[in-house]
């Protein structure tokens, strides 16, 4: 009995897959891929417009406070965001007609605190990011055997626990010196997958982690 009842599980699971293929652009949203998905992805994509904004505003703040190495590290948090919001859209138009889908929460205004409040609130969203969010939705994609949507959701979460990395050493540091003078004054960002890093390797003698390209085509952020 449990025989068959797995035999039409996995049925059930052969099917699923072969209707998110990726070529559903003239299907209804309600006919395309997992509907859960599409919700995990279309979240996503806000979560990464905010988390953006936010370092925008944290990185004009840090400037007002003569953190001007600090506001560097997080244009280069907002740049990688909005980068990873940008892979995100592409596989939610590559999953669904996107015009069908009912309008997403607008992106909301945060009001910056001081530059060390401001590094631990980024860290923090890091954290629920890096922890709960995209752990739960990789784990969903790999499910579904969507390998385009897993391999854009881990670079996603490998970026941001990348960015969470730096956001605890910055804030060591300012902490500790009560100022940014040993902090990078040039950041760089991968501009495939959004990893960042505070320094690269010689032209052409490396490439990302995540994505494979060459650092030398990463976006530098030095102002
Ligand atoms: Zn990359």
């Amino acid at each position: 009995m449990k025989k068959r009842v797995l035999s039409v599980a996995i049925a059930a699971t052969s099917l699923f897959v072969i209707s998110c293929n990726h070529h559903a652009k003239d299907l209804p949203a309600d006919n395309a891929c997992d509907p859960a998905m599409v919700e995990n992805i279309q979240y996503v994509i806000v979560a990464e417009q905010q988390s953006s904004a936010n370092n925008k505003a944290y990185a004009q703040k840090a400037t007002e406070e003569n953190h001007n190495n600090v506001a560097k590290l997080f244009s280069a948090k907002s740049k990688a965001d909005s980068i990873r919001a940008e892979k995100h859209k592409a596989v939610l138009a590559s999953m669904t007609d996107t015009t069908k889908l009912a309008p997403r929460p607008a992106i909301k205004k945060v009001q910056p605190k001081s530059t060390p409040e401001n590094l631990k609130q980024s860290i923090n969203d890091d954290e629920y990011q890096v922890t709960i969010v995209y752990p739960n939705y990789i784990e969903q994609a790999v499910m579904a055997g969507d390998s385009l949507t897993v391999t854009t959701l881990q670079w996603a979460a490998e970026g941001r626990k990348n960015d969470q990395k730096y956001g605890l050493a910055v804030l060591e540091t300012v902490s500790k010196n009560g100022n940014d003078m040993s902090v990078s004054d040039t950041w760089y960002v991968c501009p495939i997958c959004g990893s960042i890093s505070d320094s690269i390797s010689k032209a052409g003698t490396k490439n990302c982690n995540e994505c494979g390209i060459a650092e030398e085509d990463f976006i530098v952020v030095n102002n």
